[in-house]
């Protein structure tokens, strides 16, 4: 496994893969968990070799946001990627990416303007220049991204659209502790009284997709589903709940028609802010 810092470094590598050889790309931002690890051994199954990035991007993170608190631990996150055979890591630190007077930044519109576009204000404009960067700069024949950010997962599906990258979007499901948690590097931040008052977010969304299953498919029907489970956990505030159209994010109307639906929310709990979500479809 290459351990790759610099730009220059990264761009002598990704110019002696063998014509005909495939390339996955993970990004990440570290602190590594079995979420991260089912893209690099998604993008194993499909892609001769991989690589992923561990990037902490300051440009997505709010002023009153944890950029400098964000957990890191780099030794185990190369032990995992080692071991999950990834060929090559990209870790550049803040000044190879964004060096003095970088000015050029990304703006995906309209799918932005929602759920956590709107809780968190530029929010996307980092992601999206950040990946759109690592796009060019590792050149992947496929990038992988998990649906526990279903969000990022359609803004970076837009960009790459619009913005014509010669690449390929996967998506992989979310992985879950065993008691329903998503995984996620920010559950570090839980104390045991937080850790177990958090599953109320995955239960809101099972009160969602049960109802969802038994046909029941108006938008405020499902939200006040997921908002009376929130309810009924004092330690959990909720930043939005929603149940929108998986591709424009707009809200589901209540005339009971959808086809699919996602259904997401943003949970405070305690000084921890976590995000989840469910894609509910109709069985055929
Ligand atoms: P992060 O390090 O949080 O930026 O996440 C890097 C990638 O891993 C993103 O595409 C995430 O959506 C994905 N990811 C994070 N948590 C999970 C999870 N529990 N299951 C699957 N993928 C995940």
């Amino acid at each position: 496994m290459k351990v790759i810092t610099t730009i220059e470094e990264l761009r002598t590598a990704r110019a002696a893969l063998p014509q005909g050889q495939t390339l996955g790309f993970v990004p990440t931002m570290g602190y590594l968990h079995a979420g991260h690890i089912s893209l690099v051994e998604l993008a194993r199954r499909e892609c001769d070799l991989v690589a992923v990035s561990i990037f902490v991007n300051p440009t997505q993170f709010g002023p009153k946001e944890d950029f400098s608190r964000y957990p890191r631990d780099t030794e185990h996150d190369l032990a995992m990627l080692k071991e999950a055979g990834v060929s090559w890591v990209f870790m550049p630190g803040v000044e190879e990416i964004y060096p003095p007077g970088f000015s050029t930044y990304v703006q995906v519109r309209e799918v932005t303007n929602r759920l956590e576009g709107e809780m968190r204000p530029g929010h996307f404009e980092g992601v999206a220049t950040v990946v759109a960067k690592l796009f060019n700069l590792v050149q992947p024949h496929r990038a992988y991204f998990g649906q526990k950010d279903a969000q990022q997962v359609v803004v970076i599906k837009k960009m790459v659209l619009d913005l014509n990258f010669p690449l390929e979007i996967r998506v992989g499901e979310t992985l879950r502790e065993p008691d329903g948690l998503a995984m996620s590097s920010r559950n570090v931040y839980l104390n045991p009284e937080e850790r177990q008052a958090a599953l109320v977010l995955s239960r809101a969304l099972t009160a969602a997709r049960e109802l969802w299953g038994q046909g029941e498919h108006r938008g405020t029907t499902l939200l006040e589903a997921m908002f009376s489970t929130l309810a009924a956990e004092p330690l959990a505030r909720p930043d939005y709940v929603s149940v929108a159209n998986p591709t424009t994010l707009e809200e589901l109307n209540d005339s009971g028609d959808a086809e699919e639906a996602l259904a997401s929310l943003a949970v405070r709990i305690g000084n921890t802010r976590l995000i989840d979500n469910v894609l509910l479809k109709r069985e055929t």
